[in-house]
């Protein structure tokens, strides 16, 4: 992490007092990995203060729950990164959930920050991270999307998710998902303005074995109907040696209400969602190796006038009476991009 990001954001909080945990690694799957947001975390004990009370000073001392890292929209890409953090701040304690479930890819997504700031950096590009886990809200979601906060993940009850009213989702919406969606939203009203519209590209990582089932794939790219990008990134990514590449796998990138479908599509922005596998990616060598590898296939693409034009397509996230699709798609939830 650079000086400056650890100034503004995690390390100083950590230090300052357990408002936000950020879970550390002791149960890591993949044990060389090395993230030293983690490593360097205090482990708070768990509150039981139920979820209704309000929080001590949360609207004064919690850091912005959003990671941006600076780039000029002439870069011509928009990085994005939903899943990037597993920390839940205190006054959720530990969600009722033993720590070991938060080194899951149900807590986040392992090694798609670091890809994420790496590809920034070699692109020249800014990017847009969360600094929150998918088990406290997820950001990769409508807002109607019954997983929005998730109840039951990959085989894990989420007991402090169990009891959440529509008041708890409005007010973990206001807290969390908005300052997200308004940070890409401003970026992208920033770029357009100065008529530089932007490729997306969001970065996921999937688990390797799912429900016994070991995944063939080492990435995929994941898309809806505007392919002026996934088609040519997938052609690319069928040039690398070695690699088993999913079209629109290990997931189906039409997901209504989803962050590409609410930012990328919804302006006719071409876009990809990027998916690597997380044992690939979960040391800070294999992050950087799968970034430069992604830098090397993205830069020729986004230089590409006919991708830097908004254009409509005809979205797959819905059907013809406007109903979504997708959303029901892995339930439960937790397990799609
Ligand atoms: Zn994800």
């Amino acid at each position: 992490m650079p000086p400056a990001q650890a100034r503004r954001g995690w390390l100083s909080v950590t230090l300052s007092g357990p408002l936000w945990q950020v879970k550390p690694r002791p149960s890591n799957p993949y044990p060389a990995a090395k993230n030293p947001m983690h490593a360097t975390a205090a482990r708070s004990r768990p509150q039981d203060r139920p979820l209704d009370e309000a929080p001590p000073q949360a609207a004064t001392r919690d850091p912005h729950p959003v990671e941006i890292v600076e780039g000029p929209p002439a870069s011509g890409a928009l990085i994005l990164c939903d899943h990037a953090s597993n920390a839940v701040p205190a006054e959720f304690g530990d969600l009722g959930l033993p720590e070991v479930e938060f080194q899951r890819h149900i807590a986040y997504d392992i090694g798609a920050a670091a890809v994420t700031r790496a590809l920034a950096h070699c692109l020249g590009a800014p990017a847009i991270l969360t600094r929150f886990s998918r088990l406290v809200i997820d950001p990769n979601r409508g807002r109607d999307d019954p997983t929005l906060v998730m109840r039951l993940s990959d085989g894990a009850v989420v007991p402090g998710n169990a009891r959440v009213d529509e008041a708890e989702i409005a007010r973990r919406v206001a807290r969390f998902y908005e300052p997200y969606d308004a940070a890409i939203t401003q970026a992208l009203d920033r770029a357009l303005g100065a008529g530089h519209p932007p490729v997306i590209v969001t970065v996921h990582s999937f688990t390797p074995i799912w429900r016994g089932w070991p995944r063939p794939w080492h990435a995929g790219i994941l898309w809806d109907a505007d392919d002026r990008f996934a088609r040519p990134l997938l052609e690319g990514l069928a040039g690398e040696p070695g690699l088993v590449v999913g079209d629109n796998e290990p997931y189906d990138g039409a997901l209504a209400g989803d962050t590409v479908d609410r930012h990328a599509t919804a302006r006719g922005l071409a876009n990809a969602l990027i998916e690597i596998r997380q044992d690939l990616i979960a040391t800070e060598e294999g992050a950087a190796e799968w970034a430069e590898r992604f830098a090397r296939l993205l830069q020729p693409l986004i230089a590409r006038a006919e991708l830097r034009v908004p254009r409509s397509y005809p979205t797959r996230t819905r059907d013809r009476l406007g109903r979504p699709r997708g959303q029901e798609r892995g339930r439960p939830g937790g397990t799609n991009p």
